[in-house]
This record gives C-alpha cells, sequence and structure tokens, in this order.
C-alpha cells in the first residue's frame, strides 16, 4: 500500500492546529480526512475540538487539562484513532509542520534532522515566540513517529526569492550582518499558495504572471510575486511591518521608539506589546475585528466615528502598498485577495481599489458581493488588471509541499 497521508501540524506557544489529508487527490479538496484545534496547552480549561471530515461525524470537543505539547498530540492521536486514521497507520506518509522562522538558510521545504532543528533553534531570536513552540511541536511529532519523515516548511521560504534591494534595510551593513537584521517576510506559504492559484483562475502558468497578493487576516500582509517568485514583501525582520493589522500597526517612524522611551519612559517590552499587540484596528478604534468595524461604521452611532477612521487607516496603507507594488513590478496582471477579511470583507476590497481605474485597477460592485468559498474574479470583464478573491489554504499547501518532497525523496 502507498502511504498517501499527510499530517500538517501548526505548533503556536499555547495552541495546536493540525490536519490530516490523502494526498491522493492532488487538489486535496476531497481529501481532508480530519480538522482540529487544541486552544490553551498548559491550563486547566484546555480544549480540543476534532472534527472527523472522512466519517462525516459530528465535531468532538474535550475539555480539561492538557499539559503541554506532547499531551495535546497524543489526544489529538487519540481523536484520530477512533476515527480508524490512527498516526500508527502505515497510509501516514509524513507529518508537515508549520515553521515561521526560516532566516536565510532554508528556502524550500526541508527533511527535518537534528542538524535542521539546531538551525531553527539559532533562529529563535529572530522569532521568539514562534520558532520555539514549532520545535516543541516538530520534537513532539518525532517522539510519536520516530520512523516518519517530519518536514519543516517555512513562513519565510517563499520570500528568500526578493533581490537584495528589496530584503535589505538601509543601517550599516555590517551591524545588519551581525544581527541578521534584514527583512524575511512572513505567510510565504500563502502568498505561494494564492499567487499559483490566481494564475490557474487566469487560466495561465505561474511563470507567465504578475500578481499582488493581499493577504488581509489578523496578520496581514502584502507580495509582489514576478512570474511565481517573490519579488517584495510587506513583513520584514518581524511581522510587525507593513500593512495595518488587527492589532499590529505596521508600518512606522522608528524614531517613535526612540520618543516612547525617552518621552513616554516605556520600556522595551512595554513597547513591544504595544506596537504588537495594542495597535492597528484595536488600537485605533477598539475593535480588531473587520465585521464589527463595518457593523459600528454602517450603523453610524456614536462610536462610527472611530470605526470609521480606523478603517481609513487601514484602507490608504493597503492602497500604498497596491501602488508600491504595481510600480515594483511594471506589469500587474492580477490583484489577488485572501485570508479573513480579504475573503469576506467587500467593502474593504472595494475601497482598496477605488481610483485606481487609471491604472486599469477595478471591482465590479455585483461581483464583488457575490460570498462564495470558490476562488473567482470580481473585476469588471476586460479589465487590464485582473481583481480577483482566492481562498488561502495554508494546510494544504504544508501537505502538498511536505508530499511533494517525501515522494520526490523516494
Ligand atoms: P488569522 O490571521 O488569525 O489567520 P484569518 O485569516 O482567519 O486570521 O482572519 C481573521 C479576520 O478575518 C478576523 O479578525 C476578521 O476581522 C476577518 N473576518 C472574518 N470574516 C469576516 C467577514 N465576514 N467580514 C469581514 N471580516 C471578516
Amino acid at each position: 500500500m502507498t502511504a498517501t497521508r499527510v499530517l500538517v501540524l501548526n505548533s503556536g506557544s499555547s495552541s495546536l492546529k493540525y490536519q490530516l489529508l490523502d494526498m491522493r487527490d492532488s487538489t486535496g479538496a476531497g481529501g481532508r480526512l480530519a480538522v482540529g484545534l487544541v486552544e490553551r496547552i498548559g491550563e486547566t480549561t484546555s480544549r480540543l475540538k476534532h472534527t472527523p471530515l472522512a466519517t462525516g461525524g459530528e465535531s468532538r470537543e474535550r475539555t480539561g487539562p492538557i499539559a503541554d505539547h506532547e499531551a495535546a498530540l497524543q489526544a489529538v492521536a487519540e481523536e484520530l484513532a477512533k476515527d480508524g486514521l490512527g498516526l500508527d497507520s502505515p497510509e501516514l506518509a509524513a507529518i508537515g509542520h508549520r515553521v515561521v522562522h526560516g532566516g536565510q538558510s532554508f528556502t524550500e521545504p526541508t527533511v527535518v534532522d537534528e542538524t535542521v532543528l539546531a538551525e531553527i533553534e539559532r533562529l529563535i531570536p529572530v522569532a521568539p515566540l514562534h520558532n520555539p513552540a514549532n520545535l516543541t511541536g516538530i520534537r513532539t511529532a518525532q517522539a510519536l513517529r520516530p520512523d516518519l519523515p517530519q518536514v519543516a516548511v517555512f513562513d519565510t521560504a517563499f520570500h528568500t526569492t526578493m533581490p537584495e534591494s528589496a530584503a535589505r534595510y538601509a543601517i550599516d551593513v555590517a551591524t545588519a550582518d551581525e544581527y541578521r537584521i534584514r527583512r524575511y517576510g512572513f505567510h510565504g506559504t500563502s502568498h505561494a499558495y494564492v499567487s499559483r492559484e490566481t494564475a490557474r483562475l487566469l487560466g495561465r502558468a505561474p511563470e507567465d504572471v504578475n500578481v499582488i497578493v493581499l493577504h488581509l487576516g489578523n496578520g496581514a500582509s502584502a507580495s509582489a510575486v514576478r512570474g511565481g517568485r517573490c519579488v517584495d514583501t510587506s513583513m520584514g525582520l518581524t511581522p510587525l511591518e507593513g500593512l495595518v493589522m488587527g492589532t499590529r500597526s505596521g508600518d512606522l517612524d522608528p524614531a517613535v521608539i526612540f520618543h516612547l522611551t525617552r518621552v513616554g519612559g516605556m520600556s522595551t517590552d512595554e513597547i513591544d506589546t504595544l506596537l504588537n499587540k495594542k495597535s492597528g484596528l484595536i488600537g485605533l478604534c477598539g475593535d480588531n475585528d473587520m465585521r464589527e468595524i463595518r457593523r459600528r461604521i454602517d450603523e453610524g452611532g456614536a462610536d462610527a466615528p472611530a470605526a470609521r477612521l480606523a478603517f481609513d487607516i487601514y484602507i490608504h496603507r493597503l492602497k500604498k502598498y497596491i501602488g508600491a507594488y504595481y510600480a515594483v513590478l511594471g506589469r500587474v496582471d492580477a490583484i489577488a485577495f485572501t485570508a479573513g477579511v480579504g475573503e469576506n470583507a467587500a467593502p474593504v476590497r472595494e475601497a482598496a481599489v477605488a481610483g485606481l481605474e487609471g491604472l486599469g485597477v477595478a471591482v465590479d460592485g455585483a461581483l464583488n458581493a457575490v460570498r462564495s468559498q470558490e476562488a473567482r474574479l470580481i473585476s469588471p470583464t476586460g479589465s487590464r488588471v485582473a481583481v480577483a478573491v482566492v481562498p488561502t489554504d495554508e494546510e494544504l499547501e504544508i501537505a502538498t509541499q511536505t508530499y511533494a518532497l517525501v515522494v520526490r525523496d523516494n
């Protein structure tokens, strides 16, 4: 029997998201066997939610203490076994792990060995929140199935094709090199998937298509993709740079930090929390959910003006990046909106491209209003630049890359 299943793990500091996919169906669409999430690992109120898609069964929930990632993965394995999908199955080909930071070392998905683990560990200073959790996930999965290939798929990998002119900050080169300060970019798995799917939607080869991808979730980033290769992206050394996000400021004069230190007396950690957790939409208006912001604007009550200003700042930044990446690419074939906001918020899409008719960019009001889970065009027929909504699927992309690597190696 050929092993065709891939387990995808996305380990956060206190969470573990997973999907089990069967890669026989290369689109993955019919091949999603189970999905789930363990939250609040390490607390007494941990929760596991498991949905067995293969059997069409109801979602199951478990609550109660789950001490660590090892216990979490054990609990996931037990749930999968109840559906006849146990992780001891010979049909499991590999485990694919989302790893946030691969630095300059990892340009491709990589089968994990001790050297790879050591390098992911070496990158912890540039990804202090994410890489330790990702490492724990890998080690836990190794302990459970030491015989299986564990594959690391890096959020940064897709962006390693950026030219030095885009990847470097204009600071002293020796200092930058000593501390590995450069623009790495994140959400790369999504940008890779969505740019390829956009080419597919246009009926063209990825090599022939230039795309601006706007990944607008709670975290948000834009990328400029020329012929399937990333040439610029909005996140930098960390995910703080670029677009206005749910709780992150995005671009900002770095002197704001000196000012807050010198005049505001704030500590580095306080400023870190301010810019990463208390800024962006939530800092501007108290809500980071675009649905809530739109509701406040539409209802027009006393809390509408702050929501309106937050929305306008969000859109202004987004439009600046569309313009910048249009200039970087020279020729743009498509602009693709993706992730929670990009896929669902028609007013964001409409506002982001408003006034860009001179660049050949426009959306059709009726097409933009359609709600669908499918990739679709929302620009008027015959537009110079196609505007598309392309649902992202990072788990499928991780599974696809993992499976391709494991099959190729055997
Ligand atoms: P994450 O970055 O956490 O993976 P997602 O891509 O799931 O985020 O996006 C989450 C965000 O998507 C929410 O914070 C919310 O603002 C937005 N969102 C989800 N559904 C809608 C909707 N129907 N309309 C507007 N915004 C939405």
